[in-house]
């Protein structure tokens, strides 16, 4: 997937987020992906270890998956 394409979905869905813009559906998978970043040992200060993308918004890329092997999400 394009990395330029992901960070752009990502932060635009943050900012949706923020303004009550996105879905109920978008908000569960949003959540379900943070609680699993939270409990990860490779999320550093919110930053994930592997790409180094911000969580904040990675978790709401819809063109994003986990970088672990095997994938958390
Ligand atoms: S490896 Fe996956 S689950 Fe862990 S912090 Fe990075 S994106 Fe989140």
């Amino acid at each position: 997937m394009n990395k330029a394409k992901e960070i752009v979905s990502g932060y635009a869905n943050l900012v949706k987020s923020s303004l009550n813009l996105t879905t109920e559906q978008e908000e569960e998978l949003f959540n379900a992906r943070i609680e699993i970043c939270n409990g990860c040992e490779n999320n550093i200060n919110n930053t994930c270890k592997l790409c180094g993308c911000i969580l904040a918004a990675k978790t709401k890329s819809l063109y994003s998956s986990c970088p672990d092997k095997p994938k958390k999400w």
